[in-house]
Order: structure tokens, then C-alpha cells, then sequence
């Protein structure tokens, strides 16, 4: 998505070790316009799936998967780091391992908002080693729901999270590719060469 690379290319910052700070637009201030854009693209790209449901994690997923699912007509659920005093039981809950904390979190989501009547669109921030993405996909398999589609806004192809969804056969979409990220700058993977961005 054209808007988005120039977005990450003017406000992006590089840190060390791979990561991509977006504080500016994605993470901490948000940018509304934007995250509409890509809530629309997400939509368009899925409306003909099935999809009941949205699932994120907090707190970065949430814009652009608020936006999908006003587009959609579906509700967003997210998964919760920290569990709720008043949320303690029923509930589906997985340990995801954060690549840019360092941290592993337990990710709680309430089993009276996911069920094996939902088909469901993950919506993410970031894909880096996939584990986000796996911890969703494994509460979605303890709540017998159906996964439809993977929706990430930014894709660091350099790391083996694209290819683990690949392999799960689940359709992905993202909206920005990174093929490197370094002192050098910023590369996109070139949408004309690549054929798996579907
Ligand atoms: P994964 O679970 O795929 O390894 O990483 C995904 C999660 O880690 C995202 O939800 C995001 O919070 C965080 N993350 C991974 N790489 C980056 C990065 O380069 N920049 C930022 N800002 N977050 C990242």
C-alpha cells in the first residue's frame, strides 16, 4: 500500500536489531486518517470471506481493526496482557513471546466473545516471528472458531513470521512489506515480483 510505505518512509525510525519504531502514526500518537485507510483496505481485501469477527491484541492492533470492523459489520475482540480482576475465569488464554519487549505475556480473551460459530479476520500491527499471530491462532483453535484471514499492517518479511503463515495455508494480507530494514534505510518487498500478497 503506496500511502502506507510513504508514511513509514517520512516517519518511520530505524532502531537496532531490526525494529521499526512508528511511534508518530501507529503505536503511541495515532493517526485517524491513516488508520481508517488501512482499516478500508483490510475490509476490501476480506468482505467476501465470511467473517463475523475481528480478533487483535492490544494496544497497536486495535485502530486499524476498529476501522475494519465498522467497515465489515463486525464486532473487534482483543485479546487482553493483563487480566481483568473481574475476568478471571472463562476465559481462553495463551503466553506470547514479545520480539520487541522481550517479555513473555499471557494473552486473555473472554470465551463469551469468541466461539466455534465465528470466522475470524486477525488483525495486527506488526508481523516479526509470528508469535502474536500464533497465540491468536491458537485460541481461536481452543474456541473451535474458524480463521478466514491474516490482516498485518507492517510485515517484516526478514523474519520468519510470513513464512509460518504461509505455511498454515490461512490467506494473509499486508499492507507494507519490509524486505530489509537497516543503517542503509528502509526496502519494501516489490509487489511486482512478489506473487504471495494476496
Ligand atoms: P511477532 O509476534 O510477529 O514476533 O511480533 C509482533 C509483535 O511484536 C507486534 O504486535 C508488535 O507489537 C511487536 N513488533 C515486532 N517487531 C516490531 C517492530 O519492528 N517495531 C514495532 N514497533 N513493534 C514490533
Amino acid at each position: 500500500m503506496k500511502l502506507l510505505e510513504d508514511v513509514i518512509r517520512e516517519k518511520g525510525t530505524i532502531l537496532e536489531g531490526g525494529v521499526l519504531k512508528v511511534d508518530s502514526f501507529l503505536n503511541h500518537q495515532i493517526d485517524p486518517e491513516l488508520m481508517k485507510a488501512l482499516g478500508d483496505e483490510f475490509a476490501h481485501a476480506f468482505k467476501d470471506h465470511g467473517i463475523n469477527k475481528i480478533l487483535t491484541v492490544e494496544t497497536s492492533g486495535i485502530a486499524p481493526a476498529v476501522f475494519a470492523g465498522f467497515e465489515l459489520g463486525v464486532p473487534v475482540v482483543f485479546g487482553r496482557k493483563n487480566k481483568s480482576l473481574t475476568l478471571q475465569d472463562n476465559m481462553y488464554t495463551t503466553s506470547v513471546y514479545s520480539y520487541t519487549k522481550q517479555i513473555s505475556n499471557e494473552i486473555s480473551i473472554s470465551k463469551d466473545f469468541l466461539d466455534s460459530n465465528d470466522r475470524v479476520l486477525i488483525i495486527d500491527d506488526f508481523l516479526a516471528n509470528g508469535q502474536a499471530v500464533a497465540g491468536l491462532l491458537s485460541i481461536c483453535k481452543n474456541a473451535g472458531a474458524s480463521v478466514a484471514g491474516i490482516g498485518i499492517v507492517i510485515e517484516k518479511s526478514f523474519q520468519k513470521g510470513r513464512r509460518f503463515v504461509e505455511e498454515s495455508g490461512i490467506p494473509i494480507l499486508s499492507l507494507a512489506r519490509i524486505a530489509s530494514l537497516d543503517e542503509h534505510g528502509i526496502t519494501f518487498v516489490d509487489e511486482s515480483t512478489d506473487q504471495n500478497n494476496d
